[in-house]
């Protein structure tokens, strides 16, 4: 059982909850009823329930939001957002603590951040991810070849299977470069 949320002690970091406004405002109506837990595919790896990191994002403890990893761990489903019986923007608000966390560059969240840098900079270039390449990319961001090394039996039998081909990174085509810098555009208006 997760433990009672502390509205009294939390310490406010008034920049981090300026930033959570947004998804605060998506959640205001949650009336922490925890379908959106009971519905989350994800939710037996997430650290606290979406329940709860609701219910800690409404009193803005934005501290504690940021020592847990479960939005991080938000697959974007959007099973909650249909299940929820107020009609709350869910999987929007797991998205937008997601951009918070990489705007503020937290440590906690680096991997996920390259992982996610490296998904984008395949699409950018290909117009669709290529997996290998999009692997290579984020084993290099990590500048660590120990983490590499731990996942090549894997990549060995998925190429065994054809599921993944071997191909060298390249520029691509990069039809959508403008699309990237609009998007770019309007995140930084934002
Ligand atoms: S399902 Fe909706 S109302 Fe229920 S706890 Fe989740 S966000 Fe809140
Ligand atoms: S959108 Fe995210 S939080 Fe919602 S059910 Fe899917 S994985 Fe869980």
């Amino acid at each position: 059982m997760e433990p009672a949320v502390d509205t009294q002690t939390a310490a406010p970091d008034r920049s981090l909850i300026k930033k959570l406004a947004p998804a605060r405002k998506q959640l205001l109506a949650c009336i922490q009823c925890g379908t959106c837990s009971g519905s989350c595919p994800n939710a037996d790896a997430m650290d606290v329930s979406p329940r709860y990191l609701w219910r800690l994002l409404l009193t803005d403890n934005a501290e504690e939001i940021f020592k847990t990893r479960t939005f991080a761990l938000c697959s974007t489903c959007y099973t909650c957002t249909l299940r929820c019986p107020r009609g709350l923007q869910i999987t929007d608000a797991m998205s937008l603590l997601k951009q918070v966390a990489a705007s503020e560059n937290l440590p906690l969240y680096k991997r996920s951040i390259r992982f996610y840098q490296s998904f984008m900079e395949s699409v950018r270039r290909h117009g669709r991810v290529r997996e290998m390449e999009f692997m290579t990319l984020y084993f290099m961001s990590m500048k660590n070849p120990v983490i590499p090394l731990k996942f090549t039996p894997l990549g060995m039998r998925l190429m065994a299977k054809r599921k993944v081909s071997v191909e060298i990174p390249s520029k691509g085509t990069q039809k959508l470069d403008a699309m990237f810098r609009k998007a770019r555009e309007i995140e930084e208006q934002s």
